[in-house]
């Protein structure tokens, strides 16, 4: 399986890092040693000084696809669930200010926790799912999929364009404002619809 993930996806979430808003979906990938489950702690990485979190949807690619029409995409994700994109921010800003790739700060071990799932059918509106996580509690991330720039059929259609979707791949949908750092000891916490998915802690 692969993890790909949709980058500013929320008008205010590009604002707060100056980035231009997208004229078509921005995406990369982690490889599946970046996934943590089962709510196992997250160690802090010795290589960053600044690592954020991103509170993200995620969607559970559920038949094998490519060239997927965006009236179909509905049909190729069964599950929503809640994961983190761990972002070294100080590396990423490094990599964007030279024009170089962003694995080294998005694709490490541990940069994907992901939570449990709902199925999709249970959304009355995909389009219109509230999430939010806590850090020690605490609200940081307040986000709806109705914010997002581009859709869940929009993201799969343009994704397939390039890269054949396979029964198991996981979509992060992109991350709204309020990200922000973490440090040892801390815990967040993801909810979609008030239910608590995930919980990681820093180690
Ligand atoms: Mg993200």
């Amino acid at each position: 399986m692969k993890i790909i993930c949709i980058g500013r996806n929320y008008v205010e979430h590009a604002r707060e890092l100056n980035n231009p808003l997208p004229q078509e979906p921005v995406f990369f990938m982690k490889p599946d040693t970046a996934l943590i489950i089962r709510n196992r702690p997250f160690f802090y990485p010795d290589f960053t000084s600044d690592l954020h979190y991103e509170g993200e949807l995620v969607l559970k690619i559920c038949k094998n696809g490519r060239h997927i029409a965006e009236k179909f995409a509905h049909t190729y994700y069964d599950e929503i669930g809640f994961g983190i994109d761990f972002t070294a921010r100080d590396l990423q800003q490094q990599q964007k200010q030279k024009g170089l790739p962003w694995e080294i700060a998005k694709a490490f071990d541990g940069a994907a926790p992901l939570g449990a799932f709902l199925p999709a059918d249970s959304f009355e509106d995909v389009g219109n799912i509230p999430f939010r996580l806590t850090l020690n509690g605490e609200t940081v991330q307040d986000g709806n999929s109705s914010l997002m720039i581009f859709s869940f059929d929009k993201i799969i259609s343009y994704i397939s364009r390039f890269v054949s979707l396979k029964m198991g791949d996981l979509i992060y949908t992109g991350t709204p404002a309020g990200v922000g750092p973490v440090k040892i000891g801390d815990t967040l916490e993801g909810y979609i619809a008030g239910q608590r998915l995930l919980r990681c802690m820093i180690k």
